[in-house]
């Protein structure tokens, strides 16, 4: 019988950083995963490009009961961590495409994953697919682990285990709660969870002109009373999505309000004093169609004095289209799911955890790492370097 060092639950970002991590130190890890392919969704990342990192990164980029826990972690394993692993392991070198962002310039998320199969390969790591991990218990000296493959159930017994099976969204890519279960289990906290980084849905009397805006992008500042996002946003027949949107909805709680400006780059009282300027010939809709799309400024019409020639704007009138536009409230009905999430918020808390070795701090030797821990990052390769990160601490440990 083969003996490990630790067994890791999950062949995502973090279990497979984990393993290939522990390796280099000479480390010998099983890693389960219940799909037939590691790093499932690394592969569907980005578009199929994986976003692997993001230059800007810092603990001001997470969402989480504590996001200075991210410290100890992101101080052993940085952003330069990431970019030259996959540089010198990889050959992959990162084309920055915007805010920060990082992808292969090879733009394929199979070339990441393959760094990982080839250097568990190289280090003796074992792999085992299509195997779903059932249960997990305590034993005298560690764990014992309860695997089904095949039909057939089998135990596995482990000095420590790491569970690295990421959170809820998009169940066909292999999501499970079973780190929650396992969390619950052994009574520790967990931060309610919620799908994050999704699509928001408009219901009631406005659903329909959000879906006859279907397909337009404008770019806008998205914001509430605690955060702010400039990038697009996208009017779906459903309600509205874009990564401004994706954005704000980790920020989001059903009940609640944003606001959307429509127009950051400019304000729209010194557009209209400078046309007044002109002579003021002009109507609202014609300003507006410098910078909005024809269909856009229709949809606009149905609020606005679109056919009002300027110079007869009432001080009245120019507040309400000003407002409207910088000022657009948005109150959506709920989400899309974690079928459409990138991410889950919440999981098991970090004060749960020691912040260097991602250990709990009740079950010795039991790890957490990655999505089904407390901290979610924006959009933008956030969530790859924390679970990028989080693999290596935790293999430091083990
Ligand atoms: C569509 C989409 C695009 C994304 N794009 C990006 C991006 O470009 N950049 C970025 O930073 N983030 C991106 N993310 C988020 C990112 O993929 C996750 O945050 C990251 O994969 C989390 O890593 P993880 O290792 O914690 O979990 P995962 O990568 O989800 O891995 C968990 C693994 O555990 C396995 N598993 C679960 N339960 C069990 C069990 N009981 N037994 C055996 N195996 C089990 C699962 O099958 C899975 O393979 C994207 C997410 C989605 C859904």
């Amino acid at each position: 019988m083969k003996e490990f060092d630790a067994v890791i639950i999950g062949a995502g970002a973090c279990g497979l950083m984990c393993s290939v991590q522990a390796g280099l130190l000479g480390k010998r890890t099983l890693l389960i995963e219940r799909n037939d392919k590691p790093g499932a969704k690394i592969l569907i990342s980005g578009g199929g490009r994986c976003n692997f990192t993001n230059i800007y990164t810092s603990t001001d980029n997470f969402v989480s009961e504590n996001p200075k826990f991210l410290n100890a972690v992101f101080a052993q394993w940085t952003v330069d961590d990431t970019i030259n692993f996959f540089e010198n392991f990889g050959n992959i070198s990162g084309q920055e495409k915007t805010l920060g962002q990082l992808f292969p310039t090879s733009n394929k998320a199979k070339d990441v994953v393959a760094v990982f199969t080839k250097l568990m390969f190289d280090t003796g790591q074992d792999l085992m697919l299509n195997t779903l991990v059932k249960a997990l218990d305590k034993s005298d000296d560690g764990y014992i682990v309860k695997l089904e493959k095949d039909g057939k159930e089998s135990l596995i017994s482990a000095k420590k285990v790491v569970l690295a099976t990421g959170g809820l969204p998009v169940a066909k890519l292999g999501a499970s709660d079973f780190a929650l279960r396992i969390a619950k289990k052994y009574d520790l906290r967990i931060v309610e969870t919620a799908p994050a980084l999704v699509p928001l849905t408009i219901t009631g009397k406005d659903a329909d002109w959000y879906a006859s805006l279907a397909g337009n992008s404008v770019f806008s500042r998205v914001y509430n009373d605690k955060i702010s996002f400039e990038e697009n946003i996208l009017f779906t027949h459903w309600g509205l999505s874009g990564p401004a949107i994706l954005q704000i909805s980790s920020y989001w709680k059903p009940g609640q309000d944003f606001t959307i400006d429509l127009l950051p780059k400019f304000k729209l009282e010194n557009l209209i004093k400078e046309e007044r300027n002109l002579g003021g010939k002009r109507t609202v809709g014609q300003l507006l169609n410098d910078y909005f799309t024809k269909k856009m400024v229709e949809a606009l019409g149905q609020f606005l004095p679109i056919h009002l020639k300027i110079a007869s704007l009432s001080k009245a009138d120019a507040k309400q289209i000003i407002d409207f536009i910088h000022k657009f409230k948005v109150k959506p009905a709920g989400d899309k799911g974690y079928d459409k999430a990138e991410v889950m918020r919440g999981g098991i808390a970090t004060d749960e955890l020691n912040p260097k070795t991602l250990e709990s701090k009740k079950c010795k030797g039991m790890y957490f790492g990655g999505e089904a821990v407390d901290i979610t990052g924006w959009l933008g390769g956030y969530n790859f370097q924390w679970a990028w990160a989080a693999g290596y601490a935790i293999a430091q440990d083990l």
